[in-house]
């Protein structure tokens, strides 16, 4: 079946923008942004985002600025802010001289809330945390005004001013926009703006001992770039009137408008920042970049493309609604694109030994082997065949169930790209059952996998020579959780794959991969695709698996009738 990807249908966003660009608003300009917290590493869900905001810019002829909202420096760290740079860079856009940080305007919003004080829609409040919850209200109940509320602009603005000056302990006294208590939208009952905090942050140091909280410093970070188009995920929606009210209210020099759309959630995966930190700090992965991760960087260790990664976006599209994507359809994905490039080779990962006895000793030739069937222009390289090889232990029974096709005593298969080869025997270890060898004799009327009598054989098995075979170890990875929303469970780690890592430290590659690189992909023939890890050291290859071969997409979409976007 085909599995062309078609382009999505305009998406809700464009429609606004489209409108927008009619009307001639913000001067026909179109400028997003990409907002991340520097608080962990980018995931595919952060892909989606950016994809979409770097996406509409230049589908637009607009500007895409990316943005730290490094308002909270307690959990945020340079680490961060540079891992996000290189992941952004690495999925192949391009921020150009546009690279800004909330914690750049701290000054400004400063100067933004004393405004606000002196419209007297701004009041220091010196409630506890605990008794603003309790005077907040619930969805059913309004609020109740703090007794702070009503302050003369004169002392809050001394009292804002002495916040700042660090005259006052953490957590004693916060500012306050004056809204609305008995609105029905919580996010409008007088929200806190600035908190007094002493944290160094990793920017401004101990500049600061106030900060401001992210509902005041997104708006005005994104009217004071000239944002179009401040595009977040759902959950914000409650807060789009606050946004509007700080916009309406401060005279700021443009005007945002912030759009909601749904975000990405992919089944066997969590995507919440904390919890795939805990993942990281627990050490059940190895770290951010763990290949079992789904942050970008795990999913570039996996040897994921940025092409796959933006196919996969796009092909999700942009929805109100929030809802699940099948994992397998990012795995199918990453096939699509790798099926088209990567040079196919064999590698045999649980090697059993296969004497040819009637193949003279000594002797090599080197047979002719397509680089990729997919793509003519990749040629052919040679591989040597000789009287011992490995095959597979898999690919050898000594009583095959039915339905297997492959090698048993007496029968007959094909060794790719070499001859037709029957099994005369094979030689047991007497006390643990395991076979260790097994004898053929070949045919040499075969060469080439050619049967000039046309007789058939069912199966055609991969093997490596055994002289010439390098040796490698293979990481095999299955999914990191068994349950298909691990996030909507009470406790995440219980449902922990304890076989989602197996490794394979004998494994024999085909000599032309000796100068494989870190980053290199490949098909291993009827394995899947694999990648150099960066744990590789001189002479000593280590493969990540990053899909096996087997597409459920393609049936999961067979039995859709190839709903949605895909022909
Ligand atoms: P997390 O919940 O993982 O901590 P976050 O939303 O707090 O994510 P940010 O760094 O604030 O992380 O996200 C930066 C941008 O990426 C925001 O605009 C956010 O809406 C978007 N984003 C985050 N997660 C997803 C997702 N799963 N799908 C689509 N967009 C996302
Ligand atoms: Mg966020």
């Amino acid at each position: 079946m085909s599995t062309t990807i078609t382009t999505p249908p305009p998406n809700f966003i464009e429609d606004i923008i489209e409108e927008d660009l009619k009307q001639n608003k913000n001067d026909g300009r179109v400028h997003t942004r990409f907002p991340p917290e520097p608080n962990g590493y980018l995931h595919i869900g952060h892909a989606k985002s950016i994809c979409l905001n770097f996406g509409l810019a230049a589908k637009y002829g607009g500007l895409c600025n990316l943005r730290f909202d490094d308002t909270n420096p307690t959990k945020e760290d340079v680490e961060y802010v540079e891992s996000i740079k290189e992941d952004v860079r690495w999925l192949g856009f391009d921020w150009d001289d546009r690279l800004f940080y909330a914690s750049d305007y701290f000054d400004q919003l400063y100067e933004y809330a004393v405004q606000l004080i002196k419209a007297g829609k701004a009041y220091v409040c010196d409630l506890s945390p605990e008794e603003i919850k309790e005077y907040r209200g619930t969805l059913t109940e309004p609020g109740k005004d703090s007794p702070y509320r009503n302050r003369s602009v004169e002392e809050n603005l001394d009292l804002f001013e002495r916040m700042k000056a660090g005259e006052f302990p953490d957590g004693s006294r916060v500012l306050r926009a004056k809204i609305d208590m008995s609105s029905p939208n919580l996010n409008m009952r007088d929200p806190v703006i600035y908190r007094i905090l002493r944290a160094t942050h990793h920017r401004t140091g101990d500049k600061w001992c106030i900060y401001p909280m992210y509902d005041f410093a997104h708006p005005i970070s994104d009217a004071l770039e000239g944002i179009t188009h401040s595009i977040c995920t759902l959950e914000f929606e409650d807060h789009r009137p606050l946004y509007e009210w700080f916009i309406n209210n401060l005279d700021v020099p443009s005007r945002p408008r912030q759009i909601e759309f749904a975000r990405l959630n992919l089944t066997y995966t969590v995507m919440s920042k904390r919890k795939l930190l805990e993942l990281v700090k627990r050490g059940i992965v190895s770290g951010w970049d763990d290949p079992r991760m789904p942050t970008i960087s795990g999913l570039r260790r996996r040897g994921y493309t940025p092409e796959a990664i933006r196919a996969f976006c796009e092909r999700i599209g942009v929805a109100k609604a929030n809802s699940m994507v099948d994992i397998a359809l990012l795995e199918h994905c990453i096939r699509e694109d790798l099926n088209k490039r990567a040079p196919r080779v064999m590698a045999v990962l649980r090697p059993l030994r296969m004497v040819i006895d009637n193949y003279p000793e000594g002797q090599v030739e080197w047979l002719d082997a397509v680089n990729n069937p997919e793509d003519p222009s990749m040629g052919t390289r040679k591989v040597p065949f000789s009287r011992v090889l490995y095959i597979e232990q898999d690919d050898f029974r000594e009583d095959p169930p039915p339905k297997y096709y492959r090698l048993a005593p007496g029968r007959e298969v094909r060794l790719r790209y070499a001859y037709l080869v029957k099994c005369t025997d094979f030689v047991k270890d007497e006390k643990t059952g395991k076979v260790m060898e097994i004898h053929c004799t070949y045919d040499p009327d075969t060469r080439g996998g050619n049967t000039p009598d046309g007789r058939k054989v069912k199966a055609t098995l991969h093997w490596v020579s055994a002289p010439h075979a390098h040796e490698a170890e293979v990481r095999l990875y299955d999914r990191l959780f068994t349950k298909e929303d691990p996030g909507a469970e009470d406790d995440f780690l219980a449902c922990i794959n304890p076989n989602s890592l197996e490794v394979l430290k004998a494994c024999k590659i085909e000599p032309s991969l000796a100068g494989a690189k870190p980053g290199g992909r490949y098909q291993f023939e009827r394995l899947g695709y694999f990648c150099v890890d960066p744990d590789s050291s001189e002479g000593r290859l280590v493969f990540n698996r990053t899909v096996g071969l087997k597409d459920e997409w393609a049936k999961i979409e067979k039995v859709q009738g190839g709903k949605g976007t895909a022909k």
